[in-house]
């Protein structure tokens, strides 16, 4: 049993978005009451479709805008009611890491620098000791300390993203949120930066989000899955439950799209069909149940909760137990 460094408690999100000239503007719910517990040296992986709430969950745990209500938990310290001096060094434990690594470094910046950065603005440590720590967490990375001396544009797209990770980690951080952080790379090298962070992983304990739509990806790595839709968690549970046994119609039909290799698994898959509906004016009742193969009348009227099935895996689904 870990300890748990980063707890979301119904943390929620909603922003007024406008729909017209003198008309009342209305509330686009992109989080909604999600809650879960990481522990140190742990991968919580957050899944779903695009425009499912993973971006605006980050952006709550990286602290970059506040919750609309529940609170957020970083080593038991309250960031949600924290004060601007304390907010200021639990934002230094959580550190992310984009999609795009180009994006995220300057290109006239040279690597050593970029990595000097958190140094220079959270700590006092001089320059020498600074260049120091770049070019030993430029080998950690799997880099040459000399790489230091290179601007972003002289290395491949993997190597970039180790930079980024290289950059993450500069102030030790308890949290790295990694945000689809091998979607854009080659798959034989998205492996090699997997294989990278779990060796992080394990000799820093540095815990993960890690937010992919990439569920191959998500079954190497993650510990514990959240499935998310329409703003909410329609299930979690254990790596090993989750692709063994998925519950929750939704993430029956996202397995669809993975390919794998239990025969099983294979037998149970379900199509997903149509788009996922507006965050600003989401179905009744099961916010699934327009594109459900298995609604029924109560779907469209009654929320279902998310429920434990005994052991860790809790489903959001009315009909769980009978469609088994
Ligand atoms: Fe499908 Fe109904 Fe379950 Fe929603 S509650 S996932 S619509 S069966």
């Amino acid at each position: 049993m870990s300890d748990t460094v980063l707890e979301a408690r119904a943390l929620a999100k909603h922003y007024p978005v406008s729909t017209g000239f003198l008309k009342p503007k209305a509330l686009a719910r992109a989080l909604d009451g999600v809650s879960f517990a990481l522990g140190a040296g742990k991968t919580l992986a957050v899944v779903g479709e695009s425009g499912c709430g993973k971006s605006t969950l980050a952006r709550q745990l990286t602290m970059i805008e506040p919750p609309t209500s529940g609170a957020l938990l970083l080593d038991g310290a309250d960031v949600t009611q924290a004060d601007a001096h304390l907010k200021k060094r639990l934002r230094q434990q959580v550190q992310m890491v984009f999609q795009n690594p180009f994006a995220s470094l300057n290109p006239r910046k040279k690597i050593g620098h970029a990595l000097e950065e958190p140094l220079v603005i959270n700590t006092s440590l001089g320059a020498l000791e600074r260049a120091e720590r770049a070019r030993a967490m430029l080998a950690r990375v799997g880099l040459r300390p000399e790489h230091a001396a290179r601007y972003p544009h002289m290395f491949s797209g993997g190597q970039r993203q180790r930079v980024a990770i290289a950059r993450a980690l500069m102030l030790a951080p308890k949290v790295v949120v990694l945000d689809e952080p091998v979607s854009a790379l080659d798959v034989s090298i998205q492996a090699q930066v997997l294989n990278l962070l779990m060796d992080l992983q394990d000799q820093t304990q540095v815990a993960y989000v890690f937010i992919s739509h990439n569920l191959a990806v998500v079954e190497l790595i993650a510990d514990e899955v959240l499935v998310m839709y329409l703003g909410k968690v329609v299930e979690q549970a254990p790596k090993q439950a989750l692709f063994a046994a998925p519950r929750h119609p939704y993430t029956r039909a996202l397995l669809t799209s993975t390919p794998r290799i239990d025969v099983q698994a294979r037998q149970t898959r379900q199509v997903l069909t149509g788009e996922l509906p507006s965050p600003l004016n989401p179905p009744s009742g099961c916010a699934f149940h327009k594109r459900c193969p298995f609604a029924v009348a109560r779907c469209a009227v009654e929320v279902p909760r998310l429920e434990s099935l005994g052991g860790r895996q809790l489903v959001a689904c009315h009909r769980v137990h009978e469609i088994g």
